[in-house]
């Protein structure tokens, strides 16, 4: 079996730190010597810019970095001595002046400093701290908190008997995996088995403190917490949102409304830790320690230390935020921010800044050039998941509003016709079979008309929670019109696309609407064809919309696979 991820990461960063502590003897030896040639001189003696700004420079990159490695006293020590330097190295330079000009007090006060440098070497022996993992936070190493969505397991606590089994019942029947627990059993070996905890109002307090116990108060390993009740206003509902809600449903429950809620809440929690990042630090280590920890909590990261080639990395790998050093060298990380702002495809990439400086003016300078965020050197490695997280979660929201429909969350006509196109040129590419299916509701126009607008909006939701629901996560769904839908299935044959769809079909017919107490039910049709039999993806799509129409000529409420001729 594979290793435990907790003692793979582990030893990841024991390695960067012995990394790090080897580069970092090097260092304090250079500023040793600095130290030593500058207290060596008489007291006439000048004090030379240039060493000054190396003793400066080194002092500045270890107070970043030493304390993410364990080495917390050498990266403060570091701290406070770059913060004296700090004045000397804005001295102005434009005379050309190769020493520098200070009182007597100053150059005593310098000297002290270096001599005080030259002496950080032996903290590097003082016990390294690990920076993680501890019992309490190793939940986050193994980066499992994004549950799949076919796997949504219910917790019903704390109902009335009713609510109770039809809850049981109806969730069930929506493919989620429902379980009911006593309030004083809530218990740790089954917490991670709760993706959502459905509660009533009179017990909320009593569910609400219990998974607070449970989880030890940490928001991000609560499962959502949904209130069941008749609360209306405004006094009623802050209660409950002040006691814990996530979420309130009225009785009696529409369930496709509820069905859906989960979802949302859960995918949510789930979302807020997944992501693409992108890390461009030229300190290689501290790349790789950011990489390694923000892996660990479930992120895809790719880290480089050349500034040079972050515009094909970007290309290639599409993160969804971007972490940039401020000093690299002789390249500055705002002005690699601008010039990657230049192409409008990164206009609205999130870029954090990660810097050891602390001046909040040349922050607000820095961001003014077209970042987002500033995270202080060195940051503790749950703050910089946590900040990863927060804004992962916005970016991955925005680009959904762009590119999903609102009613459903499905992708939206010209995206779901994108996929088509790509999936159509993956099985060109490395020959293999996949499927597009085009749907349409049954008679909706009499659905509209007889039970009204909003209950069509409701059957509209119904059928897409039901696709993302039964599909694979790597089929693609998109509200390709009004009530129609197109779904592209990688990787299957037309015989497979057809029985999966058929079950959709059941599936739906089997469910049961309401409308003030008047219960209806609505079928679908389907056309579906072969991607790789047609020389463009819009060509199949045309295709699998001629089975459709035969299906609906046929009958309705079915699978039809277009043939030729
Ligand atoms: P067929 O079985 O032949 O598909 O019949 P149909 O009535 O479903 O077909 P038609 O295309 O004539 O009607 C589609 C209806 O869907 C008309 C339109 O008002 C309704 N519709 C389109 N978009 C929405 C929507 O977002 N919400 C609701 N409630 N209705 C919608
Ligand atoms: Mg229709
Ligand atoms: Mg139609």
């Amino acid at each position: 079996m594979g290793k435990d991820p907790t003692t793979d990461i582990a030893d990841k960063l024991a390695h960067l730190r012995l990394s790090f502590r080897g580069k970092a003897e090097g260092e304090l030896d250079q500023l040793s010597e600095v130290a030593s040639k500058v207290t060596g001189g008489n007291q006439k003696q000048r004090l030379l810019r240039e060493d000054v700004m190396s003793a400066y420079q080194l002092l500045h990159r270890l107070a970043g970095s030493a304390g993410t490695f364990g080495y917390t006293m050498l990266g403060a020590e570091a701290r406070r001595l770059e913060q004296r330097l700090k004045p000397l190295t804005e001295q102005d330079a434009s005379n050309g002046d190769t020493k520098l000009v200070v009182s007597a007090e100053e150059r005593q006060k310098t000297v002290d400093t270096l001599v005080q440098a030259g002496r950080l070497r032996a903290l590097l022996d003082e016990p390294v701290v690990p920076p993680i993992p501890s019992a309490s936070n190793s939940e986050w190493l193994k980066g499992n908190h994004g549950l799949p969505v076919s796997d949504i397991h219910v917790v019903l606590c704390g109902l009335s008997e009713g609510s109770q089994v039809f809850l049981e019942y109806a969730l069930s029947n929506y493919g989620f995996s429902v379980s009911r627990q006593e309030v004083t059993a809530l218990s740790f070996s089954q917490a991670h088995l709760m993706s959502m905890v459905v509660t009533s109002e009179d017990r909320l307090s009593d569910v609400s403190s219990a998974l607070d116990s449970l989880f030890g108060g940490d928001e991000s390993l609560k499962p959502p917490l949904i209130c069941v009740g008749r609360s209306d206003d405004f006094r009623a509902r802050y209660v409950l949102a002040d006691k814990g809600a996530d979420a309130l449903f009225h009785e009696p429950i529409d369930i496709t409304m509820l069905a859906e809620g989960i979802e949302r809440l859960v995918s949510e929690q789930s979302r807020t830790v997944s992501g693409k990042i992108l890390i461009l630090d030229d300190d290689e280590d501290l790349a790789e320690h950011y990489r390694a920890v923000l892996e660990a909590a479930g992120f895809i990261v790719r880290a480089i230390s050349d500034p040079e080639t972050v515009l094909s990395e970007l290309s290639e790998f599409f993160p969804d935020i971007m972490l940039l050093d401020v000093l690299m060298g002789e390249y500055s990380g705002p002005t690699v921010a601008k010039l990657i702002r230049f192409d409008p495809e990164w206009v609205s990439l999130p870029i954090i800044y990660l810097s050891s400086e602390q001046d909040k003016q040349v922050q607000l300078d820095a961001m003014a050039k077209g970042a987002d965020e500033f995270l202080t050197k060195p940051m503790s490695d749950s703050h910089l998941v946590r900040a990863a997280q927060i804004r992962c979660y916005r970016a991955r929201q925005l680009n959904e509003l762009l590119i999903r429909d609102s009613l459903t969350g499905l992708l939206k006509h010209s995206f779901i016709k994108q996929e088509v196109e790509k999936e159509h040129a993956r099985c060109k590419r490395l020959s293999h079979c996949s499927v597009v299916a085009m749907l349409d509701l049954d008679h909706f126009k009499k659905v509209n008309d007889q039970h009204g607008h909003r209950t069509g909006d409701v059957v509209i939701k119904a059928l897409a929670s039901l696709l993302k629901r039964r599909l694979r996560s790597t089929d693609l769904i998109g509200r390709y019109g009004g009530e129609e839908f197109v779904v592209v299935l990688p990787e299957c044959t037309t015989q497979e696309g057809q029985s999966v769809m058929n079950q959709i079909c059941h599936a739906f017919s089997d469910q049961l609407f309401t409308n003030n107490g008047v219960s209806l039910s609505v079928t679908l049709s389907v056309g579906i064809a072969s991607l790789s039999s047609f020389g463009s993806g819009s060509d199949a799509l045309n295709a699998a919309d001629q089975a459709l129409y035969e299906r609906k000529e046929a009958g309705r409420n079915g699978v039809t696979i277009f043939h030729q001729g």
